[in-house]
């Protein structure tokens, strides 16, 4: 954040140094800074801000032994309390009114609590750029009619002008800009100077818009009539609302079982209450779709997606806080969105890894959502027709309520799931994609005039360039990752960083010529279908075709119209889309997850089928589903093609109690980092055994495994080693943790990150 950007509003020069005995009656600022630091600094208030200065404001402090000036958030204000030691001083008061509120205090604090991180890191990341910048307002002057108007009105002769702008003023109810009243006047702004000379307008300051942000009206749209299962999820639901006490209530129902229905009507009661809701979406269901059916039944919807420019953003915080908005709709952060009174937070596709932030903090807005929950005591409701077994677990338990929506709205089956074989397709073994089952199926759907989905986890043309000679995939120079071929763009590409090069024709490990292009992902696959299906309308979707912000929207739309035929793409696909028309969803390949050194793999496996194949079966046709595999005995293929979310639950949460493994133990994960690899196996050999011996000595009941280099040993140039620390209790890691970080004295070309519940084990 640079100093020259942000607004100051009052600036004191340093006084001199007091004695100590002398703070003893000053007001003491208690600081948190954006560094990884668990601490929380006193600073001493000077008088001349002490009035202004109040929890959730930023100011600017001296820190460290080069008192380097840092921006700070006050976190608490003490009185009276006498000081050891001579404190510094407060520099400057960056904010007339808290930033955050006391809510976000107490949820930042219990976040890097349970996230092992900094509470300055904390607050800093969940306060949008532009929130902390004001940006897109500027101050105007606007005026408005002064209290005593008919009393002072009664004594004074006015012109025509004025008795115009006093009419308009008194009409309008609002104060009033310049340009609005000289154009309601018909006039120039003396009429103005003088109505506020005698006394009968007054000027007021007020931050504005600096340009009007459109919002796109949507026709209103009545509540629909709910069918037996949704009332009773719903009543589960108010009843929880009217307690006003916290509560999570697992909503899990199959796809296309009306779950939105459901929190719509939760919503509505809580806005009955006068109160607002968050509704928290994966970012790509963040969709028009989703967005239409929230705004055809709330007058004021905010929508914060990740393409919001700082001044958009910050305008819509401006509404949400000022309690004029009824429903905020968003992704991850939205968690944090400031509405004044809280009802309820919906957390839709509880299951997606996206509610996951992979940068610190990182957090899991279910987990925040749960927290901000419980301090603003209303319910929160998860929805998935795969919760995570975290979730399944909590509620067999009895923690939160299970509610369940077993069937879909109007007895729709959910459509058969064929499992097709794919070890023996010759057109498989020629290479192909599409094997002989499916383009069979591809045909007979197109000629009963329906639409198709295809899916394939993977982007790119083609996924791996073979070298035989080092029988090896060719990899991105500065990461341990496979690189991609992009036909479109003539580039081999690294899919973590931004690696590129042209084709190559010799490995440039060996040198020697003859390297193959394999392996296919949606561009290969693409070519393939036009090929298969000349003539046919065909779209593809993924983070290559779809980099322009809108173009997804404009995307779906054209296949929803059914302008065209052929749908295919990568998980951006397999979400939340509800097209009617949709009678055939083919799975190109079911294995890619599932033989990953994960333990959530078979999870995920599941999940993925489950999502894609809830896109069919949605209208009046019925739909079916045909998955490629190598693997048709799978246990989880095999739950998933039967629709069995509980039988595969039921298979897994056993093989996690036997493996000690989430939802049974809490984990964390610490990652070393740096240039050198030997630097960095060393020194996570030092801090392992660090961990292990503190771990021993205070029988913390903390395992430590590893460490061992990271799945992907080398990301962006830097080598990566990792180890995990498990434990029955998360309590137990965490006190753990704090008496390790004190002894942890790392290289300082070492970075260490640490991960709590870590969902990304690569
Ligand atoms: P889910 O979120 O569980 O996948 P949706 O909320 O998308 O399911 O609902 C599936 C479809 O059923 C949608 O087209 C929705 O408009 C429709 N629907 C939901 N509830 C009802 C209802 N009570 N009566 C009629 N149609 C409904
Ligand atoms: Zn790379």
């Amino acid at each position: 954040m640079s100093r020259e950007s942000e607004p100051r509003l009052f600036s004191v020069e340093p006084l001199l140094p007091f004695e100590a005995a002398a703070l003893d009656d000053r007001l003491t600022a208690q600081v948190v800074v954006n560094r990884p630091l668990t601490s929380v600094f006193d600073y001493t208030v000077p008088e001349a801000l002490a009035d202004w200065i109040a929890p959730g404001c930023r100011v600017r402090v001296p820190f460290g032994r080069g008192n380097q000036q840092l921006v700070g958030y006050c976190v608490g204000l003490t009185r009276g309390v006498p000081q050891r030691r001579k404190l510094k001083e407060v520099v400057e008061l960056i904010d007339r009114e808290p930033l955050v509120s006391s809510m976000m205090l107490e949820l930042t604090h219990w976040m890097s609590e349970r996230y092992l991180c900094g509470w300055g890191q904390v607050i800093e990341s969940v306060v949008p750029a532009g929130v902390k910048r004001q940006a897109g307002t500027r101050e105007i002057t606007c005026y408005a009619l002064a209290d005593n108007v008919n009393e002072t009105l009664a004594t004074r002769k006015l012109s025509k002008k004025q008795r115009l702008l006093i009419d308009f003023l008194s009409e309008a109810k609002e104060p009033q800009t310049v340009e609005s009243l000289t154009t309601a006047g018909d006039c120039g702004t003396s009429p103005i100077h003088a109505l506020v000379k005698s006394g009968l307008l007054v000027p007021i300051r007020r931050r504005v818009q600096r340009d009007e942000i459109d919002a796109k009206s949507i026709l209103p749209q009545a509540d629909l009539q709910l069918s037996g299962d949704q009332r009773e999820a719903l009543d589960k639901i108010n009843g929880s609302l009217r307690e006003q006490q916290h509560q999570t209530i697992l909503l899990h129902g199959v796809t296309g079982s009306g779950k939105t229905e459901v929190y719509i009507q939760a919503i509505r009661e809580v806005v009955s209450y006068g109160r607002q809701a968050i509704v928290l979406v994966p970012e790509i269901s963040l969709t028009p779709q989703t967005i239409r059916r929230f705004s055809a039944r709330f007058s004021n919807v905010a929508v914060l997606h990740s393409h919001l420019k700082d001044a958009e953003r910050h305008w819509h915080w401006q509404r949400i806080a000022s309690g004029e908005v009824q429903v905020v709709v968003g992704a991850r952060s939205a968690v944090f969105a400031p509405l004044p009174q809280l009802g309820l937070i919906i957390i839709d596709e509880e299951h997606e890894s996206t509610f996951k932030q992979q940068t610190t903090p990182r957090y899991h807005a279910r987990e925040v959502a749960r927290e901000r929950c419980r301090i603003e005591k209303v319910p929160l409701v998860l929805g998935s027709a795969t919760p995570t077994l975290e979730s399944l677990e909590r509620a067999q338990r009895g923690v939160d309520l299970l509610v369940s929506l077993p069937k879909r709205i109007e007895n729709r089956p959910l459509p058969p799931v064929f499992l097709v074989d794919i070890r023996n397709d010759p057109l498989i073994a020629r290479g192909h994609s599409i094997g002989r089952s499916l383009e069979r199926a591809m045909r007979m759907a197109l000629d009963e005039k329906g639409q198709i989905i295809l899916f394939l986890n993977l982007r790119g043309y083609s996924t791996v360039v073979w070298c035989p000679s080092c029988r090896g995939g060719v990899k991105c120079p500065d990461c341990d990752i496979t690189l991609t071929w992009h036909r479109d763009r003539q580039l081999l590409m690294c899919h973590s960083c931004e690696y590129a090069s042209g084709p190559v024709q010799q490995c440039p490990v060996c040198d020697k010529p003859g390297v193959k292009y394999i392996g296919s992902g949606t561009q290969r696959l693409e070519q393939e279908v036009k090929t298969k299906f000349p003539g046919v309308s065909l779209m593809r979707m993924d983070s290559d075709s779809m980099r322009q912000p809108g173009s997804h929207d404009v995307a779906l739309e054209a296949f929803r119209r059914g302008e065209i035929r052929i749908l295919l793409g990568t998980q951006m696909i397999a979400k939340g889309l509800d097209f009617p028309a949709v009678t055939l969803v083919g799975v190109i390949d079911a294995d890619t997850q599932l033989h990953q050194p994960d333990l959530r793999a078979s999870e995920r496996t599941f999940q993925l089928i489950a999502q894609v194949a809830g896109r069919t079966g949605r209208g009046d046709r019925p739909g079916r589903v045909l998955v490629q595999t190598m693997n048709p005995d799978e246990p989880v293929i095999q739950h998933a093609s039967r629709h069995d979310y509980l039988a595969f639950a039921r298979e897994e949460l056993k093989h996690r109690l036997e493996m000690h493994s989430p939802p049974f133990a809490k984990l964390a994960r610490i990652i070393l980092r740096g240039l050198d690899e030997s630097t960095v196996q060393l020194q996570a050999r030092e801090l392992a055994q660090l961990i292990r011996e503190q771990s021993t000595a205070l029988a913390s009941g903390v395992r430590v495994l590893g460490p061992a280099p990271a799945q992907i040993l080398k990301l962006r140039k830097h080598f990566r080693y990792h180890m995990l620390l498990s434990a029955a209790e998360l309590s137990q890691l965490e006190s753990l943790w704090h008496s390790v970080v004190p002894l942890i004295n790392l290289r300082p070309d070492i970075e260490m990150q640490i991960d709590v519940d870590p969902m990304d084990m690569r």
